[in-house]
This record gives structure tokens, C-alpha cells and sequence, in this order.
């Protein structure tokens, strides 16, 4: 399973360069800086599955 990038959008997780307005809930949106709490457990996330293999 895919992990979203650590650094991804704090709505969707998509990449900053790869986001362009993004239609989702509550309406479109454009990238926005995930919190430090997002970043951590995305982090964590990629680590546990890098782990798994
Ligand atoms: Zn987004």
C-alpha cells in the first residue's frame, strides 16, 4: 500500500508539485502545508511499511 508523501498536501497528500486545485470534500482546494502532527505520523506510516517490506 502506498503511503502519502510525508510533505503532501494536509488534505489530499498529494505533492506539492504535483498539485494542482484539487477537487475534494467540502469543495477544491490548493496545496496546503500538512501540520507538524500530519508530517510526523506520515513519517511514521512510510517507516512501518518500509519495515513490513
Ligand atoms: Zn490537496
Amino acid at each position: 500500500m502506498k503511503t502519502p508523501n510525508p510533505m503532501g498536501c494536509r488534505h489530499c497528500g498529494i505533492d506539492r508539485r504535483g498539485h494542482a486545485i484539487q477537487a475534494g470534500t467540502g469543495g477544491s482546494h490548493t496545496w496546503q502545508q500538512p501540520s507538524q502532527q500530519q508530517i510526523k505520523d506520515r513519517m511514521h506510516a512510510r517507516r512501518v511499511a518500509a519495515e513490513k517490506g
